[in-house]
C-alpha cells in the first residue's frame, strides 16, 4: 500500500527543482549530505528527496545502444542515498547491460550497506530488475516509485509488483544471509595460479608491476569473499585497474532465478562508475591497464571467459590475471 507519509504535489514540486538543476550529483550522498540537502530544499522526508533526485541520476546514465536513460536513487538502511543508472557496452551482447536498480544495489554493497528502504526510479522497473531485487531480506516490503507515472505517483512494495515471487525462501534457509548482508567466503588462493592475457597483451602485459598486481589480486580476493553466490556456491570477485593505479572491484551477485544474476565484472564497472570513472561516456574509453579474477577452480560457474570477452571490447590492451581457490572452501 502507498507510504502516508509521501506528498506527490511536493514531490513533483522537488523534481521540477531538481529537473532545473544543472549540478551533478555524487552516487553516493552521506546521511548529514542528505539531511542539509533536505533542508536546503525544503523536502519534509527522505523518500521525497529521493524523487526530487530522479532527473539528476538519470544525467549519469551510460547507455549508448538504447539512448533510453534510466536514473534509480534509493534509501539505505545506514540513511545514506545510492545512485543507479543504467550501463551498456558497445560491441557487447545485450546481457552485460548492467541496469539502474542493479546498479543502486551494487553501488550500495560496494559501499558496505546493509539494506535498501525504498527506490525512486524514472521507469517502471523491468521483470528481470523485480526479479533482481528479491534477494534483498524484506523484498516484499521494499518501497518503489515510479516517477514516469506522473503527479499522481506513490511509493509501492515491490511485492505489487511482482505478487507471486520466486526468491531466497523458495531455496535458502530463512537465516542465510541475502545479498547486502555480511558475507565472508572462505578464500584460500591456489599456489598454481593461472594466468591469461586479454587480447592485444603480446605478454608485454603494460609494464603492470608487481604491486599493482598484488593490489588487484587483493581486491578482486576480498570481493570474492564477499560474493553472494548460495546458489551455485561459486563466488567470485573482479578487479580492474586504471592508468593511474586506482583500483575498482565488484563481487558476484547470484539471483535465485540465475539469469538476473550481476557477474563479477559488472560490478566492477559499478564501482568504477560510482567512484567517478569516465568511462562509458560519449567519446571516453575505459583504459583499463589491467584486471585480476578470483574464482574457485573446476566448478560449474566460471567468469572468465566472460571477463576475457568484456575486456576485449571494452579495455583491449588490459591483462587478465586468473586466481583460483579450492572450490570446497566456497561458502
Ligand atoms: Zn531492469
Amino acid at each position: 500500500m502507498p507510504r502516508s507519509n509521501f506528498s506527490p504535489s511536493s514531490c513533483l514540486e522537488m523534481k521540477e527543482k531538481a529537473a532545473r538543476s544543472t549540478a551533478e550529483i555524487a552516487f553516493v550522498i552521506e546521511a548529514e549530505a542528505a539531511a542539509a540537502m533536505m533542508k536546503e530544499w525544503g523536502v519534509a522526508v527522505a523518500p521525497e528527496l529521493l524523487v526530487a533526485l530522479v532527473p539528476a541520476a538519470l544525467r549519469l546514465a551510460r547507455p549508448p545502444i538504447s539512448n533510453f536513460h534510466v536514473g534509480a536513487v534509493g534509501l539505505g538502511t545506514s540513511g545514506r542515498i545510492y545512485v543507479g543508472v543504467n550501463m551498456e557496452f558497445p560491441g557487447l551482447p545485450l546481457h552485460h547491460s548492467i541496469h539502474a536498480e542493479q546498479f543502486l544495489v551494487t553501488n550500495a554493497a560496494v559501499h558496505g550497506e546493509t539494506g535498501i528502504r525504498c527506490i525512486a526510479v524514472s521507469s517502471a522497473p523491468c521483470g528481470h530488475c523485480r526479479q533482481f531485487l528479491q534477494e534483498l531480506r524484506g523484498a516484499a516490503e521494499m518501497q518503489i516509485l515510479v516517477t514516469s507515472d506522473g503527479p499522481g505517483s506513490a511509493f509501492l512494495p515491490l511485492s505489487s509488483f511482482l505478487p507471486r515471487p520466486f526468491g531466497p525462501p523458495d531455496l535458502l534457509h530463512k537465516d542465510h544471509p541475502l545479498l547486502l548482508e555480511p558475507h565472508d567466503n572462505k578464500i584460500a588462493l591456489l599456489d598454481d595460479e593461472e594466468e591469461t592475457e586479454a587480447a592485444g597483451c603480446g605478454g608485454i602485459c603494460n609494464g603492470i608491476g608487481g604491486a599493482l598486481q598484488e593490489r588487484l589480486r587483493a581486491a578482486a580476493a576480498g570481493a570474492a569473499r564477499a560474493s553472494h553466490a548460495p546458489y551455485s556456491k561459486c563466488p567470485a570477485g573482479f578487479a580492474v585497474a586504471d592508468s593511474e593505479g586506482r583500483v575498482y572491484a565488484g563481487s558476484y551477485e547470484e539471483s535465485a532465478a540465475y539469469n538476473p544474476s550481476l557477474g563479477p565484472v559488472q560490478a566492477a564497472m559499478v564501482a568504477y562508475v560510482a567512484a567517478g570513472g569516465g568511462g562509458g561516456r560519449a567519446g571516453e574509453g575505459y583504459g583499463f591497464v589491467a584486471a585480476a579474477l578470483v574464482e574457485p577452480e573446476g566448478v560449474a560457474v566460471s567468469h572468465e571467459a566472460t571477463a576475457r570477452v568484456f575486456l576485449s571490447v571494452v579495455a583491449p590492451r588490459a591483462h587478465l590475471k586468473v586466481y583460483r581457490f579450492h572450490s570446497s572452501a566456497a561458502a
